[in-house]
């Protein structure tokens, strides 16, 4: 299966693309996932990507390209894969039809996860990250027992430095000019199908299931 999950920061992308790896199998190609290592591993990509990403604004298409090219060649996306993140852009969606062309793989479905912009905004403000474990709050949805405090670990809670306030305006600016009117496109394709990404995600998951025929 060759997917492209489109839908505004904070939709729950990630976090319905991780079920569906567990699922089919398949790798989660994110560029975000792949940009935040780079700038953790403080290589010259990462370097680079940075001060966009800190601004809430698309990291140049040349290098999300290269980026997003490379992973699609590796053995693990034989099977399929399910884009996240990426295209962001029309140029991109235009690079990425043009690869998968070439090699006789195209997209069978660009999905997209619709959640209202005032929830999107809590969803993205309220977000806390644990420094030791990783694990993820919300402050609104679904809160530490303890303010600021890892329930399962007791590490420190941390915002990401893309989740303040006007860095998240930015991004749902840019998602609204350069991303959403990826919708059109795949919709002009055949291959949209849009899935109502508030409430239970196990149930959101189910929806994504059905809708995928699976
Ligand atoms: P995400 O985790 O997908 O919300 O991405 C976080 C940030 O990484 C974005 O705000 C952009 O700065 C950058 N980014 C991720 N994917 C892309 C992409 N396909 N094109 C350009 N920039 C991207």
């Amino acid at each position: 299966m060759r997917i492209v999950l489109l839908g505004a920061p904070g939709a729950g992308k990630g976090t319905q693309a991780k079920k569906l790896v567990e699922k089919y199998g398949i790798p989660q190609i994110s560029t975000g996932d792949i940009l935040r290592k780079a700038v953790a591993d403080g290589n010259p990509l990462g370097k680079e990507a940075k001060a966009y990403m800190d601004k809430g604004e698309l990291v140049p298409d040349s290098v999300v390209i290269g980026l997003v090219k490379e992973r699609l060649t590796r053995d693990d996306c034989k099977k399929g894969f399910i884009l996240d993140g990426f295209p962001r852009n029309t140029a991109q969606a235009e690079v990425l039809d043009k690869v998968l062309n070439e090699t006789n793989i195209p997209l069978q479905v660009a999905l997209c996860v619709d959640v209202d912009m005032e929830i999107l905004m809590k969803r993205l403000t309220g977000r806390r990250t644990c420094r030791q474990c990783g694990q993820m709050y919300n402050i609104y949805f679904s809160p530490p027992q303890k303010e600021s405090v890892c329930d399962k670990c007791g590490g420190e809670l941390y915002q990401r430095d893309d989740d303040k306030e006007e860095t998240i305006r930015r991004r749902l600016e840019v998602y609204e000019a350069q991303t959403a009117p990826l919708i059109e496109y795949y919709k002009n394709k055949g291959i949209l199908k849009t899935v109502e990404g508030t409430g239970d995600i196990d149930e959101i998951f189910a929806n994504i299931c059905s809708i995928l025929g699976a």
